[in-house]
């Protein structure tokens, strides 16, 4: 239930894509924050990170926006205004773009983190109200490239395709470039509880995260040839005469295709490409095969590559060609990394998508949402850019720019650039909780509600829908995104269609996801309060039937989600990465979380605890290398690629390899790693390529590191 004895609501954490549950007990004093106590939920059995136990901080007033600012035409300062005058302002910005350059003119780019009914609502707005096509979201930069390649595969995508309760009671999991010890702890004991089973765990991953000590076997690859890795696998599969015949025949298309580019990767071959050594790869192998049930589970690592698509269909190749998918405990799985990123990309502010996962260019698809929306199909404008491509064009193509929840001044890749690009617009109005280092370009910001002051939706990275219910109230001068754009739409001539209630928003995206891929016509509020969240897909019982649908833990046992029913297999070719290390450039980048901070760290650098235990950038380094170059650890370390320079305090140590530096990206100014990344796109999902670039180290002058980062 929401509300139990002594007013302590039930509710999750706002941050990753775990989504704890927790309870928050309203603070004994005014304007305090809640307390949040411990709730036993079957995701995280009442644990939490310190970013979860921390989270109410930023609800304190000192912590966040506490009105909307307009930026005054003389002073240039933002300045505190009425929300009336807010509103009118964002919608005289919006529309005089619109008249001057036509309806793509007006872009809108959302976030992974937005509820189910926000990122509903916000997809709508954009095609209904602005009749753009220009818009997408941060979740394109978390996980597409696993989203592409599970469609392609299995004809759908859903982060896992079974609970995380199945990780331990299966034989072996092969976790690539993933370190949940460090981006969602609570999550990391269905691996030690695997180990405890008598299971193995295989690690892939560049550095010897937290996560790789709890590992039977670690793989350390380059950078970039994760591809080559699960190439190698494979190979040694079919050498090994491990293929599951049965299972290929009788649930598959594409063996022989995929086989054959299987084969042309020997195993001496892949130990040069990826740099681990032929007996590593046999005994993974081994551990793999030798068990019944396997899993494959990825993240950020093999997908945030210009290859990611790809990268993830070699990784699915190896478990279909084992019969490890469509299995009980067992199967392809990708562990998403934002609080609603599985969500998010189901209901509509993806460029090509209406709500319920359906296509844009889907000619049934569009009458289906354009009916539920009241609206001619043919007035649906069609596919737009996704996330860099529209954040490449501001200022040129798309002159005006609608933006909530997300901080690409930190987050985007080639982060200067896309800077540049956000202050050569006409117009910016940005909804946030703080003034992010994005809202504080704005023309117009306005100040929203969190978390624990709204009610809400969010999608796990298991697909279990989850109700975040409002536990306290917003400050006065803050309102929600779904009355922003309410707001907004009637101003633009959309009196109704756009609730500021999230159930009446919710019902909505209900109709409009019935019969898609996402359907979770058959989930309500209150069922979610009383199972603790719902599987989707659950569609609504047809009319006769009198059990409600139970929603669904497990895809994929009976048949695939694909028109024959079969998981197809995708034949994938190793290629290296878009930038490979040469002279100028010799190290290789890779970027990632730490413990205790939250993505561009817009929410968690404003929580006390969590800047005490990480106060700033550093660059993670190979003692070998740090000799190399001069560099003692807590000196000032240089990194520099083709599109910029970052300076942030060395961290030596042997947890990397010797080719490879590691920065973490949640900080703006002179550490901000995506200063350095490459936004080479991946073909597929369009998803940048954050986890590989070219740069150069050296040490640099102390005075170039900010004295709140030094060690
Ligand atoms: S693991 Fe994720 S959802 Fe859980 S408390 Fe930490 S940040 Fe929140």
């Amino acid at each position: 239930m929401s509300a139990s004895a002594g007013g302590t609501v039930d509710t999750h954490c706002p941050y990753c894509a775990l989504q704890c549950g927790m309870g928050l007990r309203p603070a004994a004093g005014e304007g305090g924050v809640p307390d949040v106590v411990e709730r036993d939920f079957p995701v995280n059995k009442g644990a939490l990170c310190g970013k979860g136990r921390t989270a109410p901080a930023v609800l304190s007033p000192q912590a966040r926006l506490a009105g909307p600012l307009v930026r005054n035409r003389a002073s240039g300062l933002l300045e505190p205004a009425p929300w009336e005058d807010a509103l009118d302002r964002v919608a005289e910005g919006l529309l005089q773009v619109r008249a001057a350059h036509g309806p793509d003119a007006v872009g809108v780019f959302g976030g992974g983190g937005l509820t189910n009914e926000k990122a509903y609502a916000l997809g709508k707005f954009a095609r209904v109200v602005l009749r753009t096509s220009q818009i997408d979201y941060n979740g394109r930069f978390c996980m597409s490239s696993a989203a592409a390649a599970h469609s392609r595969a299995f004809g759908l995508d859903r982060g896992l395709p079974f609970p995380l309760a199945d990780i331990p009671r299966t034989g072996c999991v092969i976790l690539v470039g993933s370190n949940p010890a460090e981006t969602m702890p609570p999550a990391l004991r269905y691996f030690t509880q695997l180990k405890e089973n008598g299971g193995r765990l295989i690690v892939v991953d560049p550095r010897r995260t937290r996560t790789a000590e709890h590992a039977d076997l670690h793989l350390q690859p380059r950078p970039g040839t994760d591809l080559a890795l699960a190439l190698g696998l494979l190979h040694l599969v079919v050498a090994e005469g491990r293929v599951d015949e049965e299972f290929v025949a009788e649930r598959t298309t594409g063996w022989p295709e995929a086989r054959a580019a299987a084969m042309t990767l020997w195993p001496e071959l892949v130990e040069r490409i990826t740099g681990v050594p032929v007996p590593m790869l046999r005994e993974a192998v081994e551990m793999f095969c030798g068990v019944p049930e396997a899993m494959v589970l990825t993240a950020r690592g093999p997908e945030q590559q210009s290859k990611g698509t790809d990268t993830v269909s070699a990784w699915i190749n190896l478990c279909l060609a084992t019969g490890r998918a469509g299995r009980p405990l067992s199967g392809y799985g990708c562990l998403t990394g934002q609080g609603n990123g599985q969500g998010g990309r189901e209901h509509g502010q993806k460029a090509d998508q209406l709500p319920g996962y359906r296509r844009l260019d889907d000619p049934a698809a569009r009458a289906h949402v354009a009916g539920v929306w009241g609206i001619d199909p043919d007035d649906l404008p069609g596919p737009g850019r996704s996330a860099y491509e529209l954040l490449d064009a501001l200022g040129r193509d798309v002159r005006g720019l609608l933006l909530m929840g997300s901080n690409p001044v930190v987050s985007a890749p080639r982060a200067a650039h896309v800077t540049e690009r956000i202050a050569a617009l006409d117009f910016l109005a940005v909804c946030d909780v703080v003034l992010s280092e994005t809202a504080a370009m704005a023309d117009v910001v306005l100040p929203v509600t969190q978390w624990a002051e709204e009610t809400g939706t969010t999608t796990n990275l298991e697909g279990r829908v989850l109700l975040r219910r409002r536990a306290v109230d917003p400050p006065e001068g803050v309102r929600s995104d779904l009355y922003v754009l309410n707001g907004l739409a009637s101003r633009l001539g959309r009196e109704k269609g756009f609730p500021a209630d999230p159930e009446e928003v919710f019902d909505e995206l209900r109709r409009a996801s019935a019969g898609g891929p996402a359907d979770y016509s058959g989930i309500t509020y209150r069922r979610i309060e009383e199972e603790d969240g719902v599987f989707w897909p659950c569609p609504e019982p047809a009319a006769g039937e009198a059990a409600a649908h139970p929603g669904t833990p497990r895809l994929f046992l009976d048949r695939f989600a694909t028109p024959d029913g079969r998981a197809r297999f995708v034949p994938v070719l190793h290629r290296p990465a878009a930038e490979e290390p040469n002279g100028d450039f010799p190290l290789y980048l890779t970027t990632g979380r730490v413990l205790a901070q939250y993505q561009s760290g817009a929410q968690t650098r404003r929580v006390a605890e969590l800047n005490a235990a990480a106060p700033g950038p550093f660059v993670q380094l190979h003692p070998r290398l740090a000799e190399r170059i001069g560099v003692a650890d807590g000196d000032p370390v240089a990194v520099t690629s083709r599109r910029g320079r970052a300076v942030a305090p060395a961290r030596v140590d042997r947890a990397i390899r010797p080719d490879t530096v590691f920065m973490p990206f949640h900080w703006a100014g002179e550490g901000r790693a995506n200063t350095l990344t490459n936004p080479a796109l991946d073909p597929t999902s369009r998803m940048p390529e954050f986890k590989v670039c070219a740069v150069r180290v050296e040490r640099a002058d102390p005075r170039a590191v900010d004295v709140r980062y030094r060690r």
